[in-house]
Formats: C-alpha cells, sequence, structure tokens
C-alpha cells in the first residue's frame, strides 16, 4: 500500500478553467467590467481614507472594439497593479484580490460595494481569448507591467509603457468567437449585465443635439456634438432612500428596467433591510395582462449592481414570481443549485422577509386608500389568492386586506362579510354558509332567486378559487361556501317567503318531471319552489360535493 498526494498542476487544471468555469461563454464581459469596477471603486475608498493620493477625479470604464486586429479592449481609470501585485492577483489562480482587500478593510470594504469573490473571474476572459494583455499602472508611483499570456500557464511580465493610472485589458478574440466583435452583440451584454452598473461605462460616442443658438433662423439646422456613449445608469433607483423617491421615479425606474412594457404598474414596494443580511430592491405589482412580456419581464437579481440572473425561483416565493423589479443582495450564494439555494438559512430568510414586505404593503394600501384597492383587486387577486393558499404566514397577513366582492360590486373582508351574513345565512347546524357565484351571467337566475331570498352572492371567478375556499373551510370553524347553484339554498335559515306559485301542483309536477326527463340521471335536483322568482321559471342544483369533484 502506498499514499501520496495528487499532484494538482496548473497545467491540468487551466483548460478545466477555460472551458467549465462558467457555462455561458459571454460572462467573461461582466467579470471583466465588475473587475474594472472594483478597482476603480477601491481607488475611491482608498482616496476617501487618505492612502491614496491621487485626485479620483470621475472615473470611466471604457469598452471598446478594434475589428480589424481582432481585439476587445476593457478600460479603466482605477488602482491599477504594479508588477509585483500582477504577479500576485493575476498568477496565483483562485486567489482573490477582492476577499483580500474586504479582508483588509474589512466593513468599510464591504460598503465600498466590492463584487469579486472567487478569484476566478478574470480567466474567464480565456473562454473568448487566445491571447490576453493587460496594461496597467498603478496609483502608488511604480513604473507600469505588461502581462501577455497566451493561454498557457507561460506568460510574459514586463515593464509596461501605459502613462495613465489604470488598467486595460486586451483580448484577442478567439476566431470561434468572432461575434464578440460585433458592435450590436457587445451593447447587448453591457444592456443586459451592465446597465445599473455603479461606476459610467463608455461603449462608443453619440450625437447630441444641442440647442439652437439666439438668433438661429427657422431652417437652421441645430447644432450637434460628439458625447461618450454611457450605456448605464450608476444610480439606479432602489440604491436610493425610499424618501429621496417621488412616484414618477418608481414609475420611471419601471419603464427603464422594461423599455418593451408599456402598461404602468400597480404599486411598489421598495425593500431595505441590512440586518440580518443585506438586500435592497422594487418589486411592481404588474397590470397581469395576456401579454406576451409576461414571461420575459421577471424580476432581476442583481449582486452589487451587477446583473445575475432573472431567474428567482427559490430566493422569491413562488407566488411572488409573478411581480416585476429588481433585488439585489450580496448575500445570495451564486454559481450554486436550486435545490441548495432553498435548504439555505439565508436566503429562507430573504424570502420569508419579501413574503412579510408585500404583505405589509399590501395591508398599508388597503388602509390608506381602501377606494383605490378596491379598483385595483381585480388585477392583484390572483397574486394574492395564490399567496394565500400557498404561504401560511401570508395568509394570516391577508385577513386584512384580502377582499370578497360581490356580485353587486361591494368589496367585503371576511369579517365584515361574516358580520353581515351572521344569522341570515346559516344552515341547521349553524354553519355560516357564503354563497357565491363564478359567473354572473350563467348563472344570473340562481343569482337573482338568492338576493330575493335576501342573500349576499360573492362573485369569485379566479381560476383558483375552488382550493382557496377549501382552505377557507379548514382553517376557520363552521364555515362552508356554497354556489348559488348548490342544493344549499332552501337549507338556509331565511327569511320567510310570502310568493304565491302561479302554477297548480298538478302543472308543477308535470313541469317537474319533463325537465327531471330532460336532464336524464345526473345527480341534479330540480326544484320548483323557486318558480316564485321572477327570474326563472324552475331551477336546477347540484350538490355542492358534487360539482368539486368535476372541477
Ligand atoms: P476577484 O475579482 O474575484 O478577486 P478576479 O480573477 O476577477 O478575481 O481578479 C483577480 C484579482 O486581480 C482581483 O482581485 C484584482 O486584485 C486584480 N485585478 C483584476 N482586474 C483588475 C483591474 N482592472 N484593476 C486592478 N486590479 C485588477
Ligand atoms: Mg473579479
Amino acid at each position: 500500500m502506498a499514499t501520496g498526494k495528487i499532484n494538482v498542476s496548473v497545467e491540468n487544471i487551466f483548460p478545466l478553467i477555460k472551458k467549465f468555469l462558467y457555462s455561458d461563454h459571454e460572462i467573461f464581459l461582466r467579470e471583466l467590467i465588475s473587475n474594472a469596477t472594483d478597482a476603480t471603486l477601491k481607488l475611491k475608498h482608498l482616496t476617501s481614507i487618505g492612502e491614496a493620493k491621487v485626485e479620483y477625479g470621475n472615473p470611466i470604464i471604457e469598452v471598446k472594439i478594434d475589428k480589424k486586429g481582432k481585439k476587445l479592449h476593457i478600460i479603466d481609470q482605477g488602482i491599477g497593479m504594479t508588477e509585483e501585485e500582477v504577479r500576485k492577483y493575476i498568477n496565483e489562480v483562485a486567489f482573490s484580490g477582492a476577499e483580500e482587500f474586504l479582508d483588509k478593510y474589512k466593513d468599510a470594504g464591504k460598503d465600498a460595494g466590492i463584487i469579486g469573490h472567487f478569484g476566478l473571474g478574470f480567466y474567464s476572459s480565456f473562454m473568448v481569448a487566445q491571447k490576453v494583455e493587460i496594461l496597467t499602472k498603478s496609483y502608488k508611483d511604480e513604473p507600469a507591467a505588461h502581462w501577455i499570456c497566451d493561454g498557457t500557464p507561460e506568460f510574459t511580465l514586463k515593464e509596461g509603457k501605459k502613462k495613465d493610472r489604470g488598467t486595460e485589458i486586451i483580448l484577442h478574440i478567439n476566431d470561434d468567437d468572432k461575434e464578440f466583435l460585433e458592435e450590436h452583440r457587445i451593447r447587448e451584454l453591457l444592456t443586459k449585465y451592465n446597465k445599473f452598473m455603479p461606476i459610467p461605462i463608455k461603449f462608443g460616442t453619440r450625437t447630441e443635439t444641442l440647442p439652437k443658438p439666439e438668433g438661429a433662423k427657422e431652417e437652421d439646422p441645430a447644432p450637434t456634438k460628439e458625447v461618450d456613449n454611457i450605456i448605464n445608469n450608476p444610480n439606479p433607483a432602489w440604491t436610493k432612500k425610499p424618501a429621496d423617491l417621488q412616484d414618477d421615479d418608481y414609475k420611471n425606474f419601471y419603464r427603464e428596467l422594461y423599455p418593451m412594457q408599456f402598461e404602468e404598474p400597480l404599486f411598489h414596494i421598495h425593500l431595505n433591510v441590512d440586518y440580518p443580511f443585506n438586500l435592497t430592491g422594487i418589486l411592481y405589482f404588474p397590470k397581469l395582462t395576456n401579454d406576451l412580456n409576461i414571461q420575459k419581464d421577471r424580476i432581476q437579481l442583481y449582486q452589487n449592481q451587477v446583473f445575475v440572473t432573472d431567474n428567482v425561483e427559490g430566493i422569491v416565493p413562488e407566488f411572488l414570481t409573478m411581480l416585476r423589479g429588481v433585488i439585489d443582495s450580496p448575500d445570495i450564494p451564486l454559481n450554486v443549485s436550486r435545490s441548495y439555494l432553498q435548504a439555505d438559512g439565508a436566503v429562507k430568510k430573504i424570502s420569508s422577509y419579501i413574503t412579510r414586505k408585500v404583505a405589509d404593503k399590501l395591508a398599508s394600501l388597503f388602509k390608506d386608500n381602501r377606494e383605490d384597492f378596491e379598483a385595483k383587486w381585480n388585477d392583484i387577486k390572483i397574486v394574492i389568492e395564490y399567496g394565500m393558499l400557498s404561504e401560511e404566514k401570508f395568509f394570516e397577513k391577508a385577513e386584512a386586506f384580502a377582499l370578497y366582492p360581490t356580485v353587486d360590486g361591494k368589496y367585503y373582508t371576511f369579517d365584515e362579510l361574516k358580520e353581515k351574513i351572521s344569522g341570515q345565512q346559516t344552515d341547521k347546524d349553524d354553519n355560516l354558509v357564503v354563497l357565491y357565484a363564478s359567473d354572473k351571467e350563467e348563472q344570473h337566475s340562481y343569482i337573482d332567486a338568492a338576493k330575493e331570498k335576501g342573500y349576499e352572492v360573492l362573485l369569485l371567478d379566479s381560476p383558483i378559487v375552488g382550493h382557496l375556499l377549501q382552505k377557507l373551510e379548514t382553517s376557520k370553524e363552521k364555515l362552508s361556501f356554497a354556489r348559488v347553484d348548490a342544493d344549499h339554498l332552501d337549507n338556509l335559515i331565511k327569511k320567510e317567503d310570502t310568493k304565491i306559485s302561479k302554477l297548480s301542483e298538478e302543472e308543477k309536477e308535470k313541469l317537474k318531471t319533463q325537465v327531471e326527463e330532460v336532464l336524464g340521471d345526473k345527480g341534479y335536483t330540480v326544484q320548483l319552489e323557486a318558480m316564485d322568482s321572477q327570474a326563472a321559471p324552475f331551477i336546477i342544483t347540484e350538490p355542492e360535493f358534487m360539482r368539486r369533484m368535476k372541477e
């Protein structure tokens, strides 16, 4: 028997990193821009504490395509690296300088919003480039460095010629990855991943129209000038304090997030917590129309303003995935499986925090402006009812704002409804019986009959209502729901009915037999008592349990 140590050499591991580090090749750009952002934010932090004695200024990050040279450049004006730092941070694969920085500057560094984590992000550039160059000059008074690597573990590192502070990464793009030399493809990536990153990102220039000088003639063309084309909004609404934002700011941000969405959101919820986890964001209740964007425009997950995914399954409770907006949290573990996410303690807390915030917001909207809330009910009920079914905590909270509309357009909370019908609509076992219709047109004769007897009839027409009623029946005592066309109507304790039928007993019997023949033996009951109602000559009922079985 022998024991030994498996020798993992860089030669073995390098092709693996290149191939499997990220399944999605396109994320190399996100990683490099994250590094450029980190480098800039580090400089900002170091100048603010007086450790870097340079002018911070208004640094930007630039992305440039050199189509002829088959190169892509990512240029920043951040802290840069000395030759020694390149050796340390770049050559030692998986040595994360971001983590070291965070360790050194602790929470101050965290507040600075540093993105890096794993110390592998830089190497993702080899997924699309056969050769990578780093030209860098540190904010410290030291010579520039020039690093060149062609994707093997060999590299050259020499003194560089770079004059100004910062780092330029040059990717020599593979022939197979020529798409990343196309302007539209890069713009697409920048919009997807970097739209809200904290440092301005320049991609080309654009022509800006200036105001006409005074005294200019009507036909004179307005003067123009070329300006940097900045593709991102470095200060998106969710990073601001709710107190600093107006309703319009939220609406504008919604449009910024979903440029193809023309419908205004119904309302928003600003999330902001820093203990026991960090999370900010804005969620919107959309008007759920049947448009095609419903699948596309989803909640987006960010980490320190870097887009991560729009699949928030497991992080946001399922019933809220119908909402839109953003969630930004450095505390959500990435690059892990969904099943792990669901079991993760921090993620569970995040999910229940979001549920609570949404419930609180709904409660306050209801309290502050009931009329408006009622007007929106039809658009939001599906989310609320689904939440009541799937999350016990939400069910409890929804007691305060879940509404039960009547066929006459009134809206009751459950407690109000109960008070209204207590003593009016009980059966012989003293159960409260709530009558409802699911289709006003189809069931109109039953509705009229019930109303004539002085009963309230709810209009519950969402697709999951059957489940919701069951849930209410099991969680409340002595309560049952019956659709107006169920056979309950005449078992209810009701006011005296004084109307007299226009038909003789004989005619009634004949009619009853005829109708029953037509119906066959399907478990329906024909009731002629209802002929007293002006609305219908007779009614056909079916036991509530039979109907639910068929649903
Ligand atoms: P991480 O960002 O997770 O630390 P990376 O592989 O992306 O890991 O980068 C490794 C390290 O290289 C960074 O932590 C940083 O110290 C250094 N680095 C990378 N890009 C730059 C840059 N543009 N400017 C300054 N330093 C950089
Ligand atoms: Mg990084």
